[in-house]
């Protein structure tokens, strides 16, 4: 792809909290929005996990007040998951309404993020415009 046009893009990526998405391991980058929100449930699913993991460690250690804020945690992280699962678009509201199950990822988008994913890190997704964003090119392998 030769073109200099910005193709509209999002990106989903962890950062540490309070350094903003520059230090994020990896960029996940997708353009149309049933893609990012397959990215972010992702995201959401494994932070859930390690919440629930970390939650059993600190139960273990009965360090309980601990355990209960991370449980409660991975539990919202979860319940989140699920509201970007792309499986809402076959609902009675979204039948034959893929523009509609579009407008309310981006919204879902809005309301959420940033995210705090742990006591660490934060759920970082942003759209982006940029001509030759260097992530672009991960979508053409
Ligand atoms: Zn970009």
């Amino acid at each position: 792809m030769t073109t200099t046009t910005a193709v509209r893009h999002w990106h989903v990526a962890t950062g540490l909290v309070g350094y903003g998405p520059d230090g994020a391991d990896g960029y996940g980058t997708a353009i149309e929005l049933t893609d990012v929100a397959d990215l972010i449930r992702d995201e959401l699913r494994q932070a859930a996990d390690s919440e629930d993991e970390g939650s059993r460690s600190e139960a273990e250690a009965a360090d309980f007040s601990e355990a209960w804020k991370l449980k409660t945690r991975a539990e919202h992280l979860s319940i989140l998951a699920e509201t970007f699962s792309n499986d809402r678009a076959n609902a009675p509201l979204y039948a034959g309404k893929p523009e509609m199950w579009a407008d309310t990822i981006e919204t879902l988008i809005r309301q959420h993020f940033p995210l705090d994913i742990s006591d660490r890190s934060r759920l970082y997704v942003w759209p982006c415009a940029e001509p030759g964003c260097e992530h672009l090119a991960d979508l053409e392998r």
